[in-house]
């Protein structure tokens, strides 16, 4: 299950951002490309942060839907299946411009 890795990640980074505080919210951006299930990375986010100082952490994922832009109209599509063609010109010639994110946007810290 590559969430539990992901999550390890995110915790070291996390960690090393938080510097001794305690975090409240760690907030993710996500997009809808990457091989990722919300629910399975919450849950892999409790396994790895239970007993830690991210114990008490939530995390908080925001996702990014998927947009290509077609090189022969300059369409922009925002994908709701995963198929990378131009809608207006059946163009196979196509740029994906969102849906690859991956990254931690924002910690919430508590206030000491
Ligand atoms: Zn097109």
């Amino acid at each position: 299950m590559h969430e539990l890795s992901i999550c390890r990640a995110i915790t070291k980074l996390v960690e090393c951002h938080a510097d001794g505080s305690t975090v409240r919210i760690v907030r993710l951006r996500v997009g809808e490309l990457r091989q990722i299930v919300p629910d399975t990375l919450a849950y892999c986010w409790g396994l790895v942060t239970e007993g830690s100082d991210l114990e008490s952490a939530a995390l908080e994922i925001e996702r990014v839907p998927a947009a290509i832009r077609c090189a022969g109209c300059r369409h922009v599509h925002t994908l709701t299946e995963p198929i990378l063609v131009c809608p207006e010109c059946q163009g196979r010639d196509v740029e994906i411009v969102s849906g690859e994110e991956f990254l931690i946007t924002s910690l919430d810290l508590m206030e000491v």
